[in-house]
């Protein structure tokens, strides 16, 4: 059995073009998907996709582990940075799915079987439709508020918002209490069985980052993502150590060695390793063991396409310490035109049932991707009061 092919289908699905990963074998109909997007590196990726799929091209499909420790060290440029650990991760969830095809079963029951019985799902306020998530005016408690509510109305018991302003490394007051006053205003609104999760999209200098932490404490978030730079891992800890609130981060961070770090430092509490950028499902299980070692939770980045979420549940029935599911729902309206899925979500708990088909249990409509083109990402440029730049 060999590869035969590596393809990219590129699906421009507003905020960003998904990339789909298609490695095609030699045997009659046998194939997978991956997925690699990569938002604002969308040529970059499939370049990469197409670079790497020479070590690949003619080698047996089924030696997964050694594919990747290639697709890792050969070519002597490790696979560490975001766009060729991306590309690795696209082919090496594809691989997995192949293998679950050869086998006649799911990806998790290839990794010992189902550990839990459901999957409890989150969404992002607004449910992924850009302008509600990134772009309310930070000053408007009551519209926070309100798609809270219905989020909740949606069947959702958990959600996801960022109600922290981008800012300078310093500012006052202002920021601060505008953030706790859109948490306080969607605690009123849902209560407090309701769990939120606000992301600061790692914004924050470490000192804001703190003076948010400390702020929104006493509101009992589910977790506070990203109060500062993934590449700030010791403020990280620092912020960890002082607040209730359990820190969530990971989904920047690319290999095995620096989610090391984080852990041994104590930056989080949720590793948030992004399955399709991480190094696909091979790195992200030893990820996965490594924090378990720390009894560090998993809560993986996914606000992508579906293979990218088929990918995220078929790795938590198969992790014990793997806690909620990222999901959007809203991003587009043709989302279920373009993928089949083999899970089942519970519209009124929002809680999924494991697929029972071969791998990633997903089919994957060609034409329809061939509907939505290649189209350049809208740019996100953040500039302080100041002119200067600042993070997005
Ligand atoms: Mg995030």
């Amino acid at each position: 059995m060999k590869i035969e092919k590596i393809e990219t289908f590129v699906c421009h699905a507003r905020m960003r073009n998904w990339v789909f990963v298609k490695v095609i074998t030699d045997q009659p109909g046998l194939f997978g998907w991956g997925e690699a997007t990569l938002e604002w590196h969308t040529r970059s990726i499939t370049g990469a996709i197409e670079d790497v799929s020479q070590l690949l091209i003619g080698e047996d499909p089924r030696r997964i582990e050694h594919l990747w420790q290639m697709m890792w060290r050969q070519h002597f440029w490790h696979g560490s940075g975001i766009v060729r650990s991306t590309a690795i991760s696209g082919i090496d969830i594809a691989l997995w799915d192949i293998l679950g095809k050869i086998h006649g079963v799911p990806c998790h029951q290839l990794w010992g079987g189902p550990v839990r019985d459901y999957i409890r799902l989150y969404s992002h306020l607004g449910g992924g439709r850009m302008e509600d998530f990134y772009e309310i005016p930070e000053d408007n408690a009551k519209q926070f508020a309100e798609l809270a509510i219905k989020t909740v109305e949606d069947g959702y018991t958990a959600f996801k918002t960022m109600a922290v302003p981008s800012t300078a490394p310093l500012e006052g007051n202002k920021p601060v209490r505008a953030a706790e006053a859109c948490i306080s205003s969607i605690r009123d609104a849902v209560g407090e069985d309701i769990d939120i999760m606000v992301d600061c999209h790692a914004r924050p200098s470490p000192a804001m980052g703190m003076k948010f932490a400390k702020a929104l404490d006493s509101y009992g978030l589910y977790f506070l993502e990203e109060p500062c730079w993934p590449e700030s891992m010791d403020a990280m800890a620092q912020i960890n150590s002082v607040t209730t609130t359990p820190i969530a981060t990971g989904e920047r961070l690319t290999h095995l060695a620096a989610f090391r770090d984080l852990f041994a430092m104590r930056g989080c509490e949720i590793c948030q390793m992004d399955i399709t950028h991480c190094g696909g499902f091979t790195e992200a299980r030893r990820i996965a063991a490594m924090a378990d070692a720390y009894r560090i939770s998993l809560a993986p980045h996914n606000p992508q396409g579906p293979v990218s979420t088929a990918a995220s549940l078929e790795f938590g029935f198969s992790q014990p310490n793997y806690i909620i599911c990222e999901s959007v729902h809203s991003d587009v309206p043709w989302r279920e035109d373009i993928v089949d899925e083999g899970f089942v979500v519970d519209p009124a708990t929002r809680t999924v049932q494991a697929n029972d088909k071969p791998g990633l249990g997903i089919s994957i409509n060609e034409d329809e991707i061939k509907k939505h083109p290649f189209e350049q990402e809208l740019p996100q440029r953040v500039f302080y009061r100041d002119g200067s730049g600042g993070d997005w």
